[in-house]
């Protein structure tokens, strides 16, 4: 299941007659995003040998319960993490419903980072399973990063019984697409040469930054794979999608310079905007707040990231400032949704006793989605604290 020459990424050194290819090559970067399969799931299916081959959710059956995650047989039936439960069951009879151990999955989550270390000092970790490791400086001496690739899947597989998979190229953005493009329990490399090419052949629906909000607004504009992005110029991305548009036209190229960076855990995204002049009447404090809503929300869609505390932030005209906070269950996850917290916490503080000189909106505690549903599928629908 394995798409591309064994050396295709050659670490630096090695002699090639053709220098200028060598040369470009050893000067880029070498990334792995290594992502394990079905990881919840298959987790369960380890453990418990009846359930192998099975349509497995993992998450609860109850009424209003949510699949956190689905092995690939579930999928096959149309089963994916966040649908009710109900739905699931409806369109695979035999689903099985194993509850979460979140304890098991953080034990193998530690197993696998061990095995990370053994091989990079550069590693982020995404979620539980999945991480980016920089492997250019090649610490275990393999000669090629496609090779690294397959030690490590070998070592996680032979060290906790799962598979992962992995992609192997020269920044994150094309990393992240290439695990998925060999799985389950595959890998694949896009070389400097050829990953241009290959992004201009994906939906952009897949692109890291193109949630599913903005791959709806990108196909009304007639956007739906690399290639249309690609064919758009830079001022018609900055009028439809505003400060996305710088990352939105590198990628379309396959360009991403971010770095794997060890403590990039990201804990919140904020907006915040300073007024021309104070301002006191409500419809315009609540303007500009939606505003900022509307810039946190373009962060959180695109980056599939969704957080359970909503914060507004209110800077008066003499500096003194407040702030409200909501905090859920369930991760704030539509863009209305957002919008709502945003406006009653600002009501909240509403009428403006003196002029208000700026406004932030910010959403943090971040959860895995997965680990979202499964957490919330026995929890009261909805839970309120006021933080000042
Ligand atoms: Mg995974």
């Amino acid at each position: 299941m394995e798409g591309v020459a064994p050396n295709a990424v050659k670490r630096r050194g090695v002699a090639k007659p053709l220098n200028c290819m060598a040369d470009h090559i050893s000067a880029s970067r070498k990334i792995i995003h290594v992502d394990m399969d079905a990881f919840f799931s298959s987790v369960g299916q380890r453990d418990d040998p009846s359930l192998r081959g099975r349509p497995v959710a993992v998450g609860y059956a109850a009424a209003r319960g949510v699949v956190a995650a689905a092995s690939y047989e579930a999928r096959k039936f149309g089963v994916r993490s966040a649908l009710p439960s109900v739905t699931a069951m409806g369109r695979c009879p035999d689903l099985v419903f194993v509850p979460p151990r979140f304890d098991v999955y953080k034990q193998v989550s530690g197993q696998i980072h061990e095995v990370f270390a053994r091989y990079a000092d550069l590693i982020q970790p995404l979620s539980l399973d999945e991480a980016y490791l920089d492997v250019t400086a090649n610490k275990a001496g393999i000669e090629t990063a496609w090779l690294t690739a397959k030690a490590i899947r070998a070592a996680i597989l032979e060290e906790t019984g799962l598979t992962a998979s992995a992609g192997i190229s020269y920044n994150k953005f094309l990393a992240k697409l290439a695990s998925d493009h060999r799985k389950p329990n595959g890998q694949f490399a896009v070389t400097p040469d050829m990953g241009a090419a290959w992004v201009e052949t994906l939906p952009v629906s897949r692109f890291h930054g193109v949630g599913p909000v903005t791959a709806e607004k990108m196909k009304r504009l007639g956007i739906e794979t690399g290639a249309d992005l690609r064919a758009k110029p830079f001022e018609f991305l900055q009028e439809h999608f505003g400060s996305s548009a710088g990352w939105y036209h590198a990628i379309a190229r396959g360009v991403d310079d971010r770095p794997v960076n060890p403590n990039r855990v990201r804990k919140s995204s904020g907006s915040e905007t300073t007024f021309d002049r104070d301002l006191v009447e409500a419809a315009d404090i609540e303007a500009g707040v939606l505003r900022m809503a509307d810039e946190v929300w373009r962060w959180c869609d695109g980056r599939c990231s969704f957080g359970r505390t909503a914060t507004v932030k209110v800077k008066y005209g003499d500096f003194q400032q407040i702030t409200r906070s909501r905090s859920q269950p369930t991760a704030v996850s539509t863009h209305d949704g957002l919008r709502q917290a945003a406006l009653e916490l600002i009501r909240s503080v509403l009428p403006a006793e003196k002029g208000i000189r700026l406004v932030g909106v910010t959403v943090s505690n971040f959860v895995e989605a997965q680990a979202t549903a499964a957490e919330i599928a026995e929890l009261p629908i909805f839970a309120e604290g006021i933080a000042a």
